[in-house]
C-alpha cells in the first residue's frame, strides 16, 4: 500500500486519474491486515484498487464528478465495497469520470482532466477515464468501473487494457449512483484477462438490496480459463468492420480473426442488422432514465444547495442550475421531453421497441456462435478538446458499445495492437452469463 501511494504521487502528474486518494484509510487497512496475515487463498487481500467515484464509500467522499455532490460523504458502502472489503482488498482512492457517468472522455468532470496513460494530449476515454488511466498508469493493478453505453469497454480500448462489462444483473448495483438503471453494471479494469476474471468472481452475486441483481450462480470465472478455442464457433458482425470505422482499426481486429482461428476457432462473417439503431435508441433510453434517476438531487437531500433563495421552488431550481454540468443538463432536457404525454409514443415507446428488435439479433446470431467478436471503438484514443465541440460525435463513438448494454449482455475489450503509438482494442461479447467462455477466449488470445 505505500508503494502504491508512492507510485500514485509519481504518476498523477502525468495522468490525473483520481479524484481523491485516502492515504490514512488505505494504510490503517493494510495496518489491520498486516495484524492478521495475508489470506494465503485469497489473492485480493493486501490489494490497492481505484473506485470510480460513482461507487458509494463510507465516509469517503463520493462525487460521481459532479458539483451537486462535491462534499457527499455517504454512510454506506455499495455492495461490490462490501464485498471487496471482506475480500481484504484495499480502496486506495476514488477516481476521476465523465459527470454521472455521462460522456465518452472524462472531459464532463466537473473537477479535473485526466489524460490517456499513453500519450496525454489525447483523452482516456470515458466515462470511467480515471479507473483506465490508473491501471494503464501502473498505478494500481485493477480498478472498477461503470458501464451503461460503452464506458468499461471504450477507456480499456483507448488505455491497452482488459475492461469487463458483466451480464445485467451478474454485479449488485446497490451503491452504484443510477444513471440508466435498466444499462448500468459495475465491472473490472485489470492489465491481464486471468486477473480480470478473478475480480469480478469476487464482487458477483446475488443482492436483496438490487431487485435487478440476478440469482444465476456465479462460477469462479477463472476455472477453465486456459482451456482454449478450438472449436469455438466465433461470429463477426459485418455492421462491426463497416463504414465509420477507422482502417487500423480493422486491421487490428483483422489480424486478431486470423489469430483465434489458427488457435482453431471457427470464424463466420453475420449480420446484426438492427445494430445501426443503437446510438440513437440508447440516448433516448438512457437520458428518459437519467431523468427520472437524477430527479433526487434538488439540493434539499444530497450536496449543493444554492444560498439567496426565495422560495422552495428557488432552492431547486437554483440549486440544480449551479450543481449540474451542461452535458448533465442536456440529457436530463432530451429524457424529460422523450417522456412526456406528447412525445412518448414517438420517442420513448419507439425506442424501447426497437431495442427488443436489438435484443432479437443477437439472441439468433448466439443460437448459433459462442461468441461475437469486433473492434471496441471506430478510432484509438482521440485529442482532449477534439470531440466534445460535438455532442453528435461524442455519441458516435459508442456505435460498436451500445448494443451490448442495450441486451443486457457481457462485453470485454482487451489489447489487440498500436497504432501510431495507441491502443487498438478488441471487443468479445458473450451471451448472457456466460462470461466464463468471453474470459476464455480473451485469455487464449492475450
Ligand atoms: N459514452 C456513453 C454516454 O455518454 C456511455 C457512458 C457510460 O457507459 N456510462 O452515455
Amino acid at each position: 500500500t505505500k508503494e502504491t501511494l508512492a507510485v500514485i504521487k509519481e504518476r498523477e502528474q502525468k495522468v490525473d486519474a483520481f479524484l481523491s486518494v485516502d492515504e490514512k484509510g488505505a494504510l490503517e487497512q493494510a495496518a489491520e491486515i498486516d495484524k492478521t496475515g495475508i489470506d494465503a487463498d485469497n489473492v485480493l487481500s493486501g490489494i490497492p484498487l481505484g473506485i470510480k467515484d460513482n461507487i458509494v464509500t463510507k465516509g469517503l467522499t463520493t462525487t460521481a464528478a459532479s458539483k451537486i455532490l462535491e462534499n457527499f460523504e455517504p454512510i454506506y458502502d455499495a455492495t461490490v465495497i462490501e464485498k471487496l472489503k471482506a475480500a481484504k482488498a484495499i480502496t486506495i482512492g476514488k477516481t476521476n469520470m465523465d459527470e454521472f457517468a455521462m460522456g465518452g472522455s472524462t472531459e464532463n468532470s466537473a473537477f479535473k482532466l485526466t489524460k490517456n496513460a499513453w500519450d496525454q494530449t489525447k483523452v482516456p476515454g470515458g466515462s470511467s477515464g480515471g479507473s483506465a488511466a490508473a491501471v494503464a498508469a501502473g498505478e494500481v493493478v485493477a480498478s472498477l468501473g461503470s458501464d451503461t453505453g460503452g464506458s468499461i469497454r471504450q477507456p480499456a480500448s483507448f488505455n491497452g487494457i482488459v475492461g469487463v462489462k458483466p451480464t445485467y444483473g451478474r454485479v449488485s448495483r446497490y451503491g452504484l449512483i443510477a444513471f440508466a438503471s435498466s444499462l448500468d453494471q459495475i465491472g473490472p479494469f485489470t492489465r491481464t484477462v486471468k486477473d480480470n476474471a478473478l475480480l469480478l468472481s469476487a464482487i458477483s452475486g446475488a443482492d436483496t438490496r438490487d431487485f435487478t441483481s440476478s440469482k444465476h450462480e456465479v462460477p469462479d470465472f477463472t476455472k477453465g480459463i486456459d482451456g482454449g478455442v478450438k472449436g469455438m464457433h466465433i461470429a463477426v458482425p459485418k455492421e462491426y468492420l463497416g463504414e465509420g470505422v477507422a482502417d487500423d482499426i480493422k486491421k487490428a481486429v483483422k489480424n486478431a480473426i486470423s489469430v483465434f482461428e489458427k488457435l482453431g476457432a471457427i470464424v463466420d462473417e453475420v449480420s446484426l442488422p438492427h445494430s445501426k439503431y443503437g446510438v440513437p435508441v440508447y440516448y433516448i433510453i438512457a437520458s428518459s432514465e437519467a431523468s427520472s434517476n437524477l430527479q433526487r438531487f434538488d439540493g434539499i437531500r444530497y450536496g449543493h444547495r444554492a444560498q439567496a433563495v426565495k422560495n422552495l421552488e428557488d432552492v431547486y431550481v437554483k440549486s440544480r442550475s449551479e450543481g449540474f454540468g451542461d452535458e448533465v443538463k442536456r440529457r436530463i432536457m432530451l429524457g424529460t421531453f422523450s417522456l412526456s404525454a406528447g412525445t412518448y409514443d414517438a420517442f420513448f415507446k419507439k425506442a424501447a421497441q426497437v431495442r427488443t428488435l436489438i435484443c432479437q439479433d443477437f439472441a439468433r446470431v448466439f443460437a448459433k456462435y459462442d461468441l461475437i467478436l469486433g473492434p471496441t471503438t471506430p478510432t484509438t484514443a482521440f485529442g482532449i478538446g477534439e470531440d466534445i465541440k460535438d455532442p453528435v460525435t461524442m455519441y458516435m463513438n459508442d456505435i460498436l458499445t451500445i448494443p451490448v448494454n442495450l441486451a443486457g449482455l457481457p462485453g470485454m475489450s482487451l489489447p489487440a495492437g498500436y497504432s501510431k503509438g495507441l491502443p487498438v482494442g478488441l471487443q468479445l461479447i458473450a451471451n448472457q452469463f456466460d462470461e466464463t467462455t468471453m474470459y476464455r477466449a480473451g485469455y487464449a488470445f492475450e
